[in-house]
């Protein structure tokens, strides 16, 4: 036995027992190493079988070594201030250190150290038992790296969120209309700065609230409660709902409300956005323009009737006296009191159409003669474009035939009017199921899909024309109107700088028909 630590060892059963011992220390999968204390710089005086594996060091290599020549250069490690402290007090230590095999690879050695005393209570050996925990380490270190990425991604996306929200929140604070958020279960939640200044209310009397029982239950109306609790649900949005009420603080009011159902999952799921308008004031304005329209044209109506009797009257004195140029004269201030008449009768139709009082009367008529007539007449007043009659009807309705005629003329008008450059105008007739249908088309300006839209609003013209034609914008509203009122369809088909055809449809009775058919 010449192993260092066991070779002092001569009786001969304790022989037997250190070899014994000793195999099974080379049998373990853990690094064991014996240094002496008693020795200078404590070197290792024995090493097992896993301990060369563990270091790739043969055991030649390793005895009388201290220790330290498995850290290499990385000396700057905390453990081995802690190992040099056990040395120096002769304590046990268990610490993670860096450690490097003879081919220079690192590997994390788990080391417990323990002072091993003799009989006289003398510090002789430390016992190191060490394990390769690289695994774990890097398994630890891997998840450390991961745990500070996710944290860094939470970070990052915790920093977003805040920044999205108080972005919106900046929106929804600054908007000037009033907002606010209900709950699913129709629960105030936020209102913005704008609907508390517009109520003047303050945001605790408001939010947390239930929406019916805000102020003195102003938002408690039947209608709304349907459109809010079964109408939104099915994703469709309350639109233009119009409040009237005495509104605490602020009093009589008009609003009008929009309500969106916010369609998220998670924390923001069915939330509710309210819109509310004051339309008192804008309301009210329009209110006065009808008003003063109403009054304006009858106020213009009544003398220009009596300056049409005294023109007539003159007509008669100066056919008299055969006066051919005063004749001529008289005549034309005719035509001028007709146009004049007509356009103060369609500003009069409108404040009719605003105030509920625009009437209908209805009565059989032949639908082709009446269209004939509305086509003499433009032939007379625009000889410089040709109007074709395409087609018949053949039949007798029931309706208002002056205001049809009036629609055929004002259509007829526009086509000549919006085509300076194009002389043709096609008139279509025809029966289709039980419908009479005309179309009058043009190939003159065109209209854009985005104007389709709005030229039946009243008093809208397509932008940048008022120079070049003349108009107030209201013919097509009016027209749709009388159209409406026969319980037929106005629409247009048209395309910019190809042209405009405008059809109507009103639907026969079955007497219409049956008077047909005889
Ligand atoms: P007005 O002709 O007095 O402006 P209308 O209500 O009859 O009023 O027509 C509304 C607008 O529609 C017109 O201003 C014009 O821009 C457009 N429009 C109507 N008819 C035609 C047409 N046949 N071709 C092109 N634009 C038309």
């Amino acid at each position: 036995m010449n192993d260092g630590f066991f070779s002092g060892i001569t009786h001969q059963n304790l022989e037997q027992d250190f070899k014994l011992l000793k195999a099974a220390l080379d049998a373990s999968v853990t690094g064991i190493i014996i240094t002496d204390n008693g020795l200078p710089d404590n070197p290792i005086i024995y090493c097992n079988k896993a301990f060369e594996d563990m270091t790739g060091y043969q055991r030649s290599e390793i005895i009388g070594r201290n220790c330290r020549f498995l850290q290499k250069d990385d000396r700057e490690q905390a453990a081995r201030y802690q190992l040099g402290e056990a040395v120096a007090n002769g304590n046990d230590a268990v610490v993670e250190i860096r450690n490097y095999k003879k081919d220079g690879t690192l590997f994390w050695n788990e080391l417990y150290l323990s002072p091993i005393y003799n009989d006289n209570g003398q510090l002789t050996y430390f016992v190191g038992v060490q394990h390769d925990i690289t695994l774990r380490k890097r398994a630890e270190e891997e998840l450390k790296a991961n745990q500070a990425e996710m944290e860094q991604r939470v970070e990052d996306r915790t920093r977003s969120l805040r920044e999205k929200e108080e972005y919106l929140s900046s929106i929804f604070e600054t908007i000037r209309e009033s907002l606010m958020v209900l709950s699913p279960e129709l629960k105030v939640l936020t209102v913005n700065h704008d609907f508390i200044k517009t109520f003047k209310v303050s945001k605790e009397e408001t939010e947390g609230k239930q929406l019916y029982e805000l102020g003195n239950g102003q938002w408690d109306i039947p209608e709304l409660r349907r459109l809010l609790e079964q109408v939104l649900p099915t994703n469709n949005p309350v639109v233009d709902f119009e409040v009237s009420h005495d509104f605490p603080h602020i009093g009589k009011k008009l609003m009008l409300l929009n309500a969106h159902r916010i369609e998220l999952e998670g924390e923001y799921k069915d939330r509710i956005l309210i819109a509310i308008e004051d339309i008192t004031d804008k309301r009210e304005i329009e209110q006065r323009k009808d008003d003063f329209l109403s009054i304006a044209s009858h106020e213009l109506k009544t003398p220009l009737t009596t300056v049409k009797g005294y023109v007539q009257v003159m007509d008669k004195l100066v056919a008299k006296t055969g006066d051919e140029k005063l004749h001529n004269a008289i005549e034309k201030t005719s035509v001028y009191i007709d146009r004049l008449n007509n356009l103060i009768t369609e500003l009069l139709d409108v404040s009719r159409i605003q105030s509920g009082k625009f009437k209908i009367y209805k009565e059989p008529f032949s639908f082709d003669n009446m269209v004939q007539n509305a086509v003499n007449s433009l032939h007379q007043a625009s000889p410089s474009h040709h109007i074709n009659v395409i087609g018949e009807t053949g039949i007798e309705i029931v309706g208002d035939e002056a205001h049809l005629e009036q629609v055929m003329i004002n259509l007829l008008s526009n086509a000549i009017k919006y085509s300076p450059d194009e002389k043709e105008v096609d008139v279509q007739l025809s029966v289709v199921s039980n419908f009479v249908k005309v179309s009058v088309s043009d190939k003159g300006l065109g209209i854009s899909r985005e104007e389709q839209k709005r030229i039946f609003d009243r008093f809208y013209r397509v932008g940048n024309i008022q120079q070049k034609f003349p108009g107030m914008g209201i013919g097509l509203y009016i027209c749709s109107e009388i159209i409406k009122n026969h319980g037929g369809n106005l629409w247009v088909e048209s395309e910019p700088g190809k042209g405009s055809s405008f059809s109507f449809t009103l639907p026969l009775t079955k007497s219409d028909l049956e008077e047909d058919a005889k």
